[in-house]
């Protein structure tokens, strides 16, 4: 089991064509499981696929306990807050399964085991069944993004450097103003990339213009 990477396979669509990108993403992994990463949840020889959201609207928050620097912070996902969340679930959801009933990999398919066509088939029963089951693939980003110093959610400049704080920078996931519609390792790398540029005074694609400067990399 501990041999495979995993999810070996995906996709990326959209859940209704007139979508201009991409708002899921399937992980295929070669066992079935309940849950994506937990171990535990393994259930067997056999597969399965998990729709992942793409572009959520829910926002979470990061905040401070106290006044206290050695105090945890206290950390919000708040997970499918926003209607238009579950919507894309459930439209992923379906989707899903009419792909795995679709030659041939309809041939290799004995029986849907989790959840069961037979206890969730209406889109009530689907929404339930993503509240009860959701879980998280671990990309959190967003809480220290990059913007113009007027916007008031905005902490690091197209230089990473923070609004109003001389020498110091933010360079991670967390200075993403969206999060990428796609897996945030990568990108991740590319900030770092980015960054040590910007440091070191070789910043060669810079233009001139530093609005355009973190762009060209995130596009690698
Ligand atoms: C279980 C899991 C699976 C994932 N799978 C994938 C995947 O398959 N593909 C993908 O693209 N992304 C994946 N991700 C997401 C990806 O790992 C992150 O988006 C990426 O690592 C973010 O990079 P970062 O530099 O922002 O933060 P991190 O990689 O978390 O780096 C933060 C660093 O800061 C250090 N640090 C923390 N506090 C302090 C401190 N006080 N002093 C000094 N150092 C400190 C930490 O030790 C860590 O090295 C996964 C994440 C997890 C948790």
């Amino acid at each position: 089991m501990l041999t495979s990477t995993f999810a070996e396979g995906g996709g990326f669509a959209k859940t209704r064509p007139e979508k201009d990108i991409p708002d899921i993403q399937f992980h295929f992994y070669p066992s079935k499981i309940k849950r994506q990463m937990e171990l535990n949840s393994i259930l067997g020889h056999g597969f399965s696929l998990q729709t992942c959201l793409l572009r959520p609207k829910s926002r979470g928050s990061v905040t401070l306990k106290d006044a206290n620097p050695d105090s945890k912070v206290l950390i919000d996902p708040n997970y499918l807050a926003e209607e238009e969340d579950i919507q894309v679930f459930v439209d992923g959801f379906k989707l899903m399964r009419k792909i795995l009933n679709t030659a041939p990999i309809r041939d290799h398919i004995k029986e849907e085991i989790n959840p069961g066509k037979n206890a969730v088939q209406t889109d009530e029963d689907i929404r339930d069944f993503i509240r009860d089951n959701a879980t998280t693939i671990f990309h959190p980003t967003g809480t220290c993004r990059m913007g113009p110093s007027e916007d008031r959610e905005a902490v690091v400049d197209s230089k990473l450097r923070v609004h109003g704080i001389q020498g110091l920078r933010v360079v991670d996931a967390s200075i993403m103003p969206e999060i990428v519609g796609a897996n945030t390792n990568v990108p991740a790398i590319a900030i770092g990339e980015r960054a040590s540029s910007f440091i070191l005074g070789v910043d060669e694609t810079n233009n001139g213009d530093d609005d355009n400067a973190f762009v060209a990399t995130a596009a690698l």
